[in-house]
């Protein structure tokens, strides 16, 4: 049977102003304005929704000093999509603004790499550097719901359904996983932070946030393999996707692309 063809979406729900330097491990000769974006990803088709990734919510954010767009279920509701009703929610990695509003999907179950959660709980969250990009209670939020029995921990590549794949990819944090799913155009890979701009991955060199920078470099590589082409991988937090990729209506413009379909810029 043909693996099915899915409709996918990236919804940008959160901004933030940054510079070049801030982006590059060892900084960058020319720094200048490189500002971030935050997204969510839908998976939609042959009867169901995955959902990639939940975003942070309106306290981090002002904490954080990020800019709320709008709020993740804001942006689903505009795809007609009930957040209390999703019941596949993929988690990247556990970093705040990935994480940060389980308790608003109550029907879902969560997907995550097993040795992300360990990581999470373990020694070295001891250490600022290492535990900034985490909430710990998003963390202990995790951990309530691995004992509700609404948490599957994979470990290496998993199929969640045909057509749709788990990756493990870790470097920029420990287990992180990127997400590969056939759509019309061919296999496309939500790489979330294994790349947050193109540019970390065209010019060889990983975002400031790193766990394992070895890692992270081979992780460019798998992202490569997963890929029908290099066009067909998606960062995590560059606003250049808002500019390659075409609204689903001119109401969305601005806030949700297509990534089913070629890029048009
Ligand atoms: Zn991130």
């Amino acid at each position: 049977m043909p693996l099915p063809e899915y409709e996918l979406f990236a919804l940008r729900y959160a901004h933030r102003e940054a510079r070049r330097a801030e982006h590059f491990v060892g900084g960058d000769p020319h720094d200048g304005p490189m500002p971030m974006a935050y997204y969510i990803w839908v998976i939609s088709g042959a009867g169901r929704i995955v959902l990639v990734d939940c975003g942070f919510d309106a306290e981090v954010a002002a904490r954080r000093g990020r800019t709320l767009l709008q709020t993740p279920t804001e942006l689903l509701t505009l795809l007609d999509i009930d957040p209390a009703v999703v019941p596949d929610l993929v988690l990247t990695h556990l970093h705040y603004d990935h994480v940060g509003n389980l308790d608003l999907f109550p029907s879902a179950m969560f997907h995550l790499q097993e040795p992300e959660l360990h990581y999470a709980v373990g020694r070295h969250m001891r250490h600022p550097y290492l535990r900034a990009a985490f909430e710990v209670e998003d963390v202990v939020a995790l951990v309530r719901l691995n004992y509700a029995g609404r948490v599957r921990l994979h470990n290496g590549v998993v199929p969640l359904y045909p057509g749709i794949t788990l990756h493990p990819a870790p470097g920029h944090s420990a287990a992180l996983q990127f997400v590969q799913v056939n759509t019309k155009r061919g296999l496309v890979v939500l790489a979330s932070d294994a790349t947050h701009f193109y540019e970390n991955m065209e010019s060889g060199r990983p975002f400031t946030v790193v766990v394992d920078t070895a890692g992270t470099l081979e992780s460019y590589d798998c992202l490569r393999l997963a890929a029908a082409s290099p066009e067909h991988i998606i960062p995590g937090h560059d606003p250049l996707v808002m500019d390659r990729y075409p609204a689903p209506s001119p109401a969305l413009k601005g806030l949700i692309v297509r990534l089913d379909v070629p890029p048009v810029g």
